[in-house]
């Protein structure tokens, strides 16, 4: 017998929104609907006194191996949270709050994800001052424009690793051995990299980094800050944090609250399976990408966002003159499942921050479109997603009276 939502899979749009969550892997769903239905491993984590806690205890860590090994840590650097916006929270508060006495700035982006970027607004209503770099137009940041924000009283530096509107991948290493230099701790919301792009926490000489479960084909509602131990590199002193929640004291005092064994378990083996992705899948999403650019630049009128070069190839973030983003979104809607900006500012009816930030004009800003490819990504449905787009943006213009190549040169940002 199907299922209500394999009844409904039918008639769903294409699914080209990977970037703001995956669907979990079917080894991880059966690997955590067994710890769930386990007679043996519901225990708590943290009870040391039984078999059933010890086991729990063995579930916990060999995910904690398994998340560690996938981003080139230690396994003592994993701090379980619920997501990565608890993890970028827990980062920017703890650091801001364990040195409030030596320091008071911050530094990060204007393209940061709003996980960080709505902290750092709260730090600033409690006192803190905040930097926030403006990146090329091409989203990309330099390393020299970073070091020269550097103050005395900088303690955090938060930019992240793969942005979730556009792609853009930023030059970590060279933050790390800037901030290193300086004294300042640098934190990276790395929450899109996995199996996305290489990524080496010890290599990187990065001190704290936020990750996330469901954007690797791991459940929703689980997370990790890694809390570098020892500093690679010039400098042996170790990032200390302040915590968010106090309780029964577990993940070393920095994450009270009972572990969700399950979700812990999940995100483990979501890790582990995304780290043996295999280069023969690169290629496939990279050529996908191809695909679907060369289809929609074939429509004319169609802008790139952000760098070809810099950039995973599991994202692409275009935008169309002479359209009007929100029509657009609504007649696309039955058809194709994609964003404009990130999901957590979709309910806002504003032009994206992150293309703002670039240069592009609001006009533009607005009438973007984000695609997120990923595992269940096949050439038919870049096919499906150029065709409705062709279809529906022609008509649009129609509509509007609009020709591509209309809109003012101010606007176009190019
Ligand atoms: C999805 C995402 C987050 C938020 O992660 P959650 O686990 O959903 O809290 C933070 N930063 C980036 C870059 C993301 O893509």
């Amino acid at each position: 017998m199907k299922t209500a939502v394999q009844m409904n899979a039918a008639r769903m749009p294409v699914y080209l929104d990977h970037a703001s969550t995956t669907p979990v892997d079917s080894r991880v769903a059966a690997r955590m609907a067994e710890v769930l239905n386990s007679e043996t491993e519901f225990g708590n984590p943290a009870s040391a006194s039984h078999e059933y806690g010890d086991l729990a205890h063995s579930l916990v860590e060999q995910a904690r191996r398994q998340v560690a090994a996938a981003v080139g840590a230690a396994a003592a650097e994993v701090v379980w949270t619920s997501g990565a916006t608890e993890a970028n929270n827990l980062g920017l508060f703890g650091v801001a709050q364990y040195y409030r006495e030596r320091g008071r700035h911050i530094v990060t982006s204007r393209t940061e994800h709003k996980a960080v970027l709505d902290p750092c607004r709260e730090l600033e209503r409690r006192g803190w001052q905040v930097t926030y770099l403006v990146p090329d137009r091409e989203g990309l940041l330099d390393p020299e424009q970073v070091a020269g924000s550097l103050r005395q009283d900088t303690t955090l530096v938060s930019v992240m690793h793969v942005n979730n509107e556009i792609g853009v991948v930023q030059n970590i290493g060279a933050l790390g051995a800037i901030c290193a230099r300086h004294g300042a701790w640098l934190h990276v919301d790395a929450a899109q990299s996995l199996g996305k792009c290489p990524i080496d926490f010890a290599g990187l000489g990065v001190d704290l980094m936020s990750l996330s479960g469901h954007k690797v084909y791991g459940p929703k509602g689980v997370g990790a800050l890694l809390v570098a131990q020892r500093r690679a590199g010039s400098r042996s002193a170790q990032v200390q944090l302040a915590p968010l929640l106090f309780g029964g004291g577990q993940e070393r005092g920095l994450r009270a609250g009972t572990l969700a064994t399950h979700q812990v378990v999940g995100m483990g083996l979501a890790f582990e399976l995304a780290s043996s992705i295999s280069s023969t899948e690169t290629v496939r999403i990279a050529q996908l990408q191809r695909r679907l650019w060369d289809g929609l630049a074939s429509i004319g009128g169609v802008l790139r966002n952000g760098s070809a070069s810099h950039s995973v190839p599991h994202l692409l973030n275009v935008s169309f003159e002479g359209v009007e983003g929100e029509s657009l979104l609504a007649a696309i809607r039955p058809h194709l499942a994609v964003s404009t900006g990130s999901a957590c500012n979709s309910a806002l009816a504003e032009p994206s921050y992150v293309l703002r930030a670039l240069g592009r004009g609001e006009r533009l800003s607005e009438s973007s479109l984000r695609f997120g490819l990923g595992r269940t990504t096949t050439e038919c449905d870049i096919d499906t997603a150029v065709a409705v787009l062709s279809r529906e943006v022609g008509r649009l213009r129609e509509i509007a009276g609009a020709q591509p190549g209309k809109v003012p040169a101010a606007e176009s940002g190019a």
